[in-house]
């Protein structure tokens, strides 16, 4: 089949099962200009589908670059009131926000780390509330990828450029789905799956998992009443979402006060446009008390230095070491294809949404619950093949969850 055809298949997988489009719905899209022909193909299968309107905040890596390099740092960091106005206005109006990403883990690397956290933090204050609409899931959301020319290189750089660029549809078109013969349909039956593992480790309520493999000894406390969820999210109507596309893990809260142990990651993490590789976490009580990393420490303490929750736990994910990803045998530089090759946890903000009534708690019932808050939600990957997980029951009892990366169950 013809790449055209498939980005047409791939548009409407996005609009249909990532943020279900509904007639009369209002649709953002961000997006680089770089990608603006695929834009387009969504755009106008938006229409067609009856949306009220389609807005595309644009943006480009060389333009975000010269201005990292440039603007003083009150410009990095004064996040103004229109822009913040026009995000609620799409949110508070139920849109659905369609993100089209792709990964230049290089673009800030020569940036002072300092001026970046800075900026991190004031756009993740300035955006606090419209990112509520998004982590309590009041409207659909949907993060999916495109190639670019800096990202294929940076995955085929043995490659020539055109035929990278190519290669990396290929890889997309085939994690997403989207070169099976019904994308729609073979995402339901992934959905349900994924909803089987969810239903059985909620049946356990266990009250920890216990982490072991080459260079992690750690076990997660999770809090009482905690939810795993995977596959599709919903919004308070009833309709139904994917959040994340490629996505493989079921995932929940870890309590953010009872991590011990250390976890040392399984893949590099890409955080604020720098490279932070073969990094190791000791965690006390839930928070971070001692770090290493071979590449990136800086970068590394200035996510930790955020805030205090960037210093602790918000989620928990498992999934399998066979996973599509995994076994494309590629590093994507990028947290939304990594992320679902492994299992993972990430530091900082935890969704309301993995406890019960979390959505409804202020933030010092969110507290008291174990739920972690942080401007900054950061996952990295802990999986790997020789990876053994346990689920602890109340009574203390240890059962296998995952041998080998794998999982210990079988769901039907
Ligand atoms: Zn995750
Ligand atoms: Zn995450």
């Amino acid at each position: 089949m013809a790449e055209r055809e498939l980005m047409e298949k791939y548009a409407e997988l996005a609009l249909k099962t990532g943020v279900n489009l509904q007639k009369n719905q209002a649709l953002m899209i961000n997006a680089s200009i770089e990608g603006a022909d695929f834009v387009r193909i969504v755009a106008r299968k938006a229409w067609e589908m009856g949306a009220k309107n389609v807005h595309i905040n644009w943006s480009d890596d060389e333009l975000s670059l010269l201005k990292f390099q440039n603007a003083p740092e009150e410009t990095l960091t004064n996040i103004p009131d229109w822009q913040i106005a026009k995000q609620l206005s799409f949110a508070e109006d139920g849109a659905a926000l369609l993100s089209i990403s792709s990964a230049n883990p290089d673009l800030l690397k020569d940036v002072d780390p300092s001026r970046i956290a800075k900026a991190n933090k004031a756009s993740g204050e300035a955006l606090k509330e419209f990112r509520k609409y998004i982590m309590n899931d009041r409207i659909p959301w949907s993060i999916i990828s495109i190639p670019t020319k800096v990202w294929a290189e940076k995955i085929f750089p043995d490659l020539p450029m055109e035929e990278a660029v190519e290669q990396l549809w290929e890889q997309i078109f085939h994690i997403v789905r989207v070169d099976q013969e019904d994308p729609i349909a073979a995402w339901d039956e992934h959905n349900r799956t994924l909803s089987k593992a969810c239903d059985y480790l909620n049946g356990k309520a266990y009250q920890a998992l216990v982490f072991k493999s080459e260079g992690t000894d750690i076990r997660f406390g999770l809090p009482e009443g905690h939810i795993w969820k995977g596959g599709g999210a919903v919004i308070p109507n009833g309709n139904h979402f994917n959040p994340n596309m490629p996505t493989e893990e079921v995932f929940t809260m870890p309590n953010k006060y009872q991590v011990d142990g250390k976890v040392t990651a399984t893949k590099p993490l890409v955080y604020g446009g720098n490279l932070i590789d073969g990094f190791s976490l000791t965690f006390k009580d839930g928070k971070v008390v001692d770090f290493e990393a071979e590449q990136g420490y800086e970068t590394l303490k200035h996510l930790l230095d955020t805030d205090e929750g960037a210093q602790r736990l918000g989620e928990l994910a498992l999934v399998p070491h066979a996973s599509p990803i995994s076994q494309s045998d590629l590093i994507f530089f990028h947290t939304l294809y990594d992320e679902n090759a492994s299992c993972h946890v990430a530091l900082g903000k935890a969704y309301p949404t993995n406890l019960q009534g979390g959505s409804d708690m202020d933030e010092q019932e969110l507290d008291q619950h174990g739920v972690n808050d942080s401007l900054v939600h950061v996952d990295f990957m802990i999986g790997s093949a020789d990876l053994d997980i346990d689920g602890e029951t109340a009574d203390g009892t240890l059962e296998p969850v995952f041998r080998q990366g794998a999982w210990a169950i079988s769901f039907d």
